[in-house]
């Protein structure tokens, strides 16, 4: 089973380490602020005080077994771009890193991290399209080309089939999967027929996917 290290508890990280830990894995959590690290002790494997950018602190707790770290250390941005270089040094496989900015990203790619994200802003991204279009339920940026988005049908769509609908050729998107209630249909065939209240999960360009926001403000 993979293990799972989640360095800085703050609302991101302690997220993380507690929803991986309910998927069943296990997961040492760590912060230097000790009344983190009893806040989430019952739910984790393992939580533990210690700084994170300290060597020995870190080589004392074996992080060097663990396959994945995930650096949510936000403020400090000298300590997140530490402890992800103390973590890939050390030879975890997967280093995560939680970045601020641009730059900050730039600093994390460069002392190794596999993967920068950045909760804020993409966050931010999802509410904003979903602010500015009655249709979008939710957005998820793939690149800076393409995104995955939610639908909810628009009446015009309803009780036609998706051969009917054209999406492809009309609005530049592919349906994935269309949800309907808590069933999904995750390989829908171009005779299923959209009901009203379905939500359509498709893939597009930025371009394509601005063009369906327009139309539906
Ligand atoms: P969030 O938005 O996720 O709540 P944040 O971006 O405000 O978090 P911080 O609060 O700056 O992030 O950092 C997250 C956690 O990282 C804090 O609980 C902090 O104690 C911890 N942390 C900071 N530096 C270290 C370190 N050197 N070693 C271990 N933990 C650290």
């Amino acid at each position: 089973m993979r293990q799972f290290a989640i360095i800085g508890l703050g609302r991101f990280g302690s997220s993380i380490a507690s929803t991986l830990y309910s998927l069943g894995y296990d997961v040492l959590a760590i912060d230097k602020n000790e009344e983190r690290v009893e806040d989430i002790s019952d739910r984790v494997t393992h939580a533990v005080q210690a700084d994170a950018t300290d060597e020995a602190a870190i080589r004392t707790l074996g992080l060097r077994n663990f396959d994945v770290a995930v650096v949510t250390i936000g403020n400090d941005i000298q300590a997140s771009i530490m402890v992800t270089m103390l973590c890939k040094e050390l030879g975890i496989p997967k280093v995560l890193a939680k970045a601020q900015g641009d730059l900050h990203a730039k600093v994390l790619l460069k002392v190794g991290a596999d993967r920068v994200v950045f909760p804020e802003r993409d966050m931010g991204v999802r509410v904003a399209h979903n602010l500015v279009s009655s249709s979008i339920v939710d957005f998820i940026e793939l690149s800076d080309d393409y995104s995955l988005v939610e639908l909810s049908v628009w009446p015009e769509w309803v009780d036609k089939n998706l051969q009917e609908l054209e999406m492809r050729v009309k609005y530049g998107i592919n349906v994935l999967a269309i949800r309907h209630g808590s069933s999904i249909n995750v390989s829908p065939r171009s005779d299923d027929v959209i009901r009203e209240g379905d939500v359509l999960v498709a893939i597009g360009s930025n371009q394509n996917i601005k063009r369906l926001e327009a139309h539906n403000q």
